[in-house]
């Protein structure tokens, strides 16, 4: 403990410029697999790789439903030609029909977490904002306990069959107006627990979800770049559709 406060008064401040700055420190982002525009060699080959189904063909290209990928890095090592992939970080996209909380809110929101059977890594991430690094209190984000008072729900987890419940009283203890972000690809799409016996394919089969982050787990400053997007104090990465999972031609689910 003696030497990390010796460390933080000889460097100075070490929090994060973004996102008044850019943000560029190695390892900072594990990045994500990115569609391939043009994809000329064996693409049943690099599909098959993906044990998820994340991978599938559409137009000539090999697209990326980044609401699956688990960061395997299967597509992209150990490969004849990987897989492009994308090393930044601001992934947030925004659910048609959603928008940012309305402008009084933007530099005081306070955020209701909701584990609903996550492993533990989404969770982990989202604590991270809280440490002198990412110091999301500078941008005005508070995480509350009571949902009463809270203006954003953050689930991760795949929402287990245990937690419907506790997160739909959660969801209906909020005032308006409400948002909601699922963070990590289980919170998205189930990921590797889900759809199974114990739980659905995600938030967005209980709640209205607004907000969309993938990764496994998402980086601290995706989950930021999220509630920034709520805010309105920055732009998503895309704007996307309800989950809508089929088997796609490779057999993958997408
Ligand atoms: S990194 Fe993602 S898209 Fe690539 S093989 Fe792994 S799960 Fe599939």
């Amino acid at each position: 403990m003696s030497r990390w406060v010796i460390k933080g008064l000889q460097t100075g401040v070490v929090t994060t410029r973004y996102p008044s700055g850019e943000e560029t420190t190695p390892g900072i982002s594990p990045g994500l697999p990115q569609a391939m525009p043009s994809y000329d060699g064996d693409t049943r080959t690099l599909i098959a790789r993906c044990p998820t189904g994340a991978l599938h063909r559409a137009d000539g290209r090999v697209v990326v439903e980044s609401r699956r990928c688990l960061h395997c890095y299967r597509c992209s090592r150990g490969i004849a030609k990987p897989i492009s992939w994308d090393s930044g970080f601001e992934w947030a996209s925004i659910r048609e029909g959603s928008a940012a909380l309305p402008a009084t809110f933007r530099r005081s929101i306070y955020i209701r977490v909701v584990d609903a059977g996550d492993c533990g890594a989404c969770l982990n991430e989202t604590r991270l904002l809280n440490n002198p690094f990412y110091n999301m209190h500078r941008l005005g984000f508070f995480i509350t306990p009571t949902p009463r008072k809270a203006d954003i729900l953050l689930v991760v987890g795949p929402v287990t069959d245990h937690m419907k419940t506790a997160l739909s009283k959660a969801y209906d203890a909020m005032p308006t107006p409400k948002r909601v972000m699922a963070v990590g690809t289980c919170a998205l799409s189930g990921g590797i627990f889900g759809p199974g016996f114990v739980t659905g394919a995600g938030v967005s089969d209980l709640l209205p979800v607004d907000v969309e982050i993938p990764g496994c787990p998402p980086p601290p400053l995706t989950i930021l770049h999220g509630l920034l997007v709520l805010a309105g104090r920055k732009s998503a990465s895309q704007s996307t559709k309800p989950v809508s999972a089929h088997v796609n031609e490779e057999g993958g689910i997408r």
